[in-house]
């Protein structure tokens, strides 16, 4: 959020604003837990995600808990930031981020990684965490680079391993049951801060860097090795069990502004069985897990009516794999193509997906289609185990 005499000088001031449709605004004297949910790239290309959808709603589910949205400006309005002296803040209500008890970043790609660190400079949050103070923010990374968090160990405090739904639930539990032993955050102690940190390395997915030691093994490599006792030799991924009941975020934030992704999004399955030897989501994300019909159509009509939206996207690494996906597109289309609301599948492979889905999804207005063959030649689909074939 940029303050209103600001706005008027930057590109694109809706992106800064706040207020939008469905957004979650808390009475900072009504909460417990202040959680900065950051995505490292601009408002468009971060509301677009539908991972920070999902932990909005699941972080802001508690009542004593607040989370805010916080993305990194364009580069005129950090010029501008700067020379004013203006620290990034929520979307929500404004607080800075090293306000925030918990500040919590999305890790989608590491071309990002530069900017997490302009986020903590731009946010007054010290970049490394040997150097953060005990009244600072806690800074935790999450999403599928954490599958690698080495290169950016130095500068967070923890990182959860996986997938966040209910991880995050245990990690807020664990942050209050600290900060009700240790309420004035002015007074608190390194001791404080460490008594946290190993408190949180004991939650499954939890890794802390700062409870290890690089330690050579007989092959030559340097491996992390615990200096707790709550920290784990082998920090097992998360993974939600019960997807098929995890929380939807039925009333997402709709966007004053256009943005990269500008529809309704539900995830239909979670995971990919095909192993394409490049795809590092294919095998994060295992294993492969769907939601059913009857929970798919009663999100996407709630969804729409929360939103408005005209376009409903299915979510999944590779759509077509559904079990019923057929189910799915004619269940939604007498749903909501009353409604004129049309069906996007984003993310297709060549060989399981036919005329007649592209016909099903066609049928209330023409949406894109994306179509992944990944190699030019059928010899490299085969090198990277694509497994699709096309022949001329
Ligand atoms: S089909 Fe797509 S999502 Fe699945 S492993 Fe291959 S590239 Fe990854």
């Amino acid at each position: 959020m940029l303050p209103e005499k600001v706005l008027a000088e930057v590109q694109g001031p809706a992106r800064y604003l706040g207020g939008e449709y469905n957004a979650v605004v808390k009475d900072p004297s009504q909460v417990r837990i202040q959680f900065a949910l950051c995505y490292p790239d601009v408002y468009e290309v971060g509301m677009s995600h539908l991972g920070s959808q999902i932990l909005y709603h699941v972080i802001n589910s508690p009542r004593e808990v607040a989370c805010e949205r916080v993305f990194y400006p364009q580069a005129d309005a950090v010029e501008l930031m700067r020379q004013r002296g203006l620290p990034l803040s929520g979307l929500e209500t404004g607080r800075p981020l090293s306000d925030f008890d918990i500040v919590g970043i999305t890790l989608q790609y590491e071309l990002t990684y530069t900017t997490v660190l302009a986020m903590l400079e731009l946010g007054e949050v010290s970049i490394r965490s040997d150097q953060r103070g005990p009244s600072e923010p806690l800074v935790l990374g999450g999403g599928s680079c954490t599958c690698n968090p080495e290169p950016l160990a130095i500068f967070f405090d923890a990182f959860l391993i996986g997938e966040g739904e209910e991880a995050v639930e245990e990690i807020l539990d664990t942050y209050d049951r600290w900060q009700q032993a240790h309420p004035n955050r002015e007074t608190r102690s390194t001791g404080n801060r460490e008594e946290l940190l190993r408190e949180l390395a004991a939650i499954p997915g939890l890794y802390v860097p700062s409870l290890y030691e690089p330690e050579e093994s007989d092959e030559g490599l340097l491996i992390p090795r615990p200096t707790a006792p709550e920290a784990k030799p082998t920090v097992k991924r998360r993974i939600v069990e019960d997807f098929a009941h995890a929380a939807i975020p039925e009333a997402p934030v709709v966007p004053w502004t256009e943005i990269v992704h500008d529809r309704g999004q539900i995830e239909i399955a979670r995971g990919c069985t095909r192993g394409c030897r490049f795809c590092q989501a294919g095998i994060f994300y295992r294993p492969t897990r769907e939601r059913s019909v009857e929970t798919i159509r009663r999100a996407a009509t709630q969804i729409i009516a929360n939103t408005g939206f005209d376009e409903i996207s299915l979510a999944a690494l590779n759509c077509p794999d559904h079990s019923h996906i057929n189910e799915i597109i004619d269940g939604l289309h007498e749903d909501l193509s009353g409604q004129r609301v049309s069906i996007g599948l984003p993310s297709l492979r060549i060989d399981n997906f036919s005329i007649e889905l592209a016909e099903k999804v066609q049928r209330v207005r023409k949406t894109g289609l994306t179509l992944a063959p990944e190699a030019g030649s059928q010899r490299l689909r085969d090198v990277i185990n694509k497994g699709s074939s096309i022949r001329g």
